[in-house]
């Protein structure tokens, strides 16, 4: 079987950017896309804030036009989602079928035990494909609550990226579901253009930071409704109102904007056991987490640097964009961190044939 320079497994940015990288350094990428090609971007409306675009661009328009751009150096793009990895030796070895009956679908909303089914099932065959070297950027999900009217609305008033929707909602009256540092910022920010904040959360008490909380609770635009949870979103073509279960009374309140921040999870069921993680985060040279530092220290080099900082803990192996960040999280910084795994990919590949 043919063995591959480089598989690129995930398709949002920092895929997308690390195959063209890595397509104009001659290595002919592979890429797996995975169920959704393109990942978050996919269901953002107008993307204001990636430079390049002073009108702005549509986020299925700029992963469409990623794409194009890495296919046009080369990068051979698969719509297929990699079922399993075998990183325990070189090549390494990947999976994308399925076990006959299975549905693709568990990867997206399938618990961790029967995802972990699936991959023992997948590996009792030869692997697909074969890679001396692996770039992972499948992402992260960000967490909502599937409550009635949320799926027909996504995009549609409901987000979960204040950082890039806020704008589009001056004066309007917006809601904002949880109690972290997330939910804070997220309403600090819509403060800055919408004319009402209401922040949505299940107990008396924030989790965020002190600080942050006092920034929230001071603000005069923000009023909180404590020991809620939301049930529903309303609206046809778009948010129109939410209803919401106010310790223990249920109450509708008209709304053009509901924002989730409750939390992020990153796409690495497959990695289990493969590849260190953190909180589900893989851990890189350069993840800002302790268990990032204490990866960096043991590989610092002679030279005083960090010889592959994308590197994950198994060598060959790299990482970039929302599945390693846990602070920022942004299409840009995915985008350059997709370049760094493939520069990175690059160089490792050249001292270690
Ligand atoms: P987080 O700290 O895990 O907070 C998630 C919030 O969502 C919690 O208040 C939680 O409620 C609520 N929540 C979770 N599941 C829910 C459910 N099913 N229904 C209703 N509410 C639910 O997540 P995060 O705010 O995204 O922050 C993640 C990490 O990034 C944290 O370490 C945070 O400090 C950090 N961060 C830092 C900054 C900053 O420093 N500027 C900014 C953003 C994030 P409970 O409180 O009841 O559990």
């Amino acid at each position: 079987m043919k063995i591959h320079d480089l598989v690129v497994i995930g398709s949002g940015p920092a895929g997308y950017t690390a195959a063209l990288y890595a397509a104009r350094a001659r290595l002919a990428p592979v890429v797996f896309t995975g169920i959704e090609s393109g990942g978050q971007l996919m269901y953002t409306n107008e993307v204001e804030n990636y430079p390049g675009f002073p009108k702005g661009i549509l986020g299925p328009q700029l992963m469409a036009d990623l794409r194009t751009q890495a296919e046009r150096f080369g990068a051979d793009v698969q719509d297929l989602h990699v079922t399993a990895v075998d990183f325990s030796q070189r090549p390494f070895k990947l999976w994308t079928h399925l076990p006959p009956g299975a549905d693709a679908n568990v990867f997206k909303s399938g618990s961790a035990e029967e995802i972990g089914q699936i991959v023992k099932q997948v590996k009792q065959a030869e692997p697909d494909v074969l890679a001396k070297a692996v770039i992972v950027t499948t992402g992260a999900t960000a967490l909502t609550l599937k409550v009635p009217g949320e799926e027909k609305l996504i995009g549609r008033g409901v987000s979960t990226c204040a950082v890039c929707d806020a704008p589009f909602y001056k004066d309007k009256v917006v809601f904002v579901v949880g109690g972290g540092d997330s939910a804070m910022e997220d309403s600090l920010a819509l403060t800055k253009f919408s004319s009402q904040v209401t922040i949505i959360h299940r107990r008396e008490q924030f989790r965020a930071s002190k600080i942050m909380a006092e920034r929230v609770l001071k603000n005069e635009k923000i009023s909180v409704l404590w020991h809620s949870n939301l049930l529903e979103i309303m609206g046809d073509q778009s948010v129109t109102g939410v209803k919401v279960d106010e310790n223990g009374t249920v109450k509708e309140y008209p709304a053009q904007g509901l924002f989730y921040a409750i939390g992020h999870r990153p796409v690495t069921d497959i990695f289990q056991g493969q590849l260190e993680l953190d909180q589900g985060y893989i851990i890189t040279s350069q993840s800002i987490t302790q268990p990032g530092v204490e990866q960096a220290g043991k590989v610092f080099g002679d030279n005083g640097m960090i010889p592959y900082p994308t590197q994950t803990s198994v060598p060959g192996v790299f990482a970039g964009g929302d599945v390693v960040d846990v602070r920022y999280r942004q299409a840009v910084t995915a985008a350059g961190q997709g370049c760094s795994a493939a520069l990175d990919a690059e160089r490792w590949l050249e001292n270690n044939q």
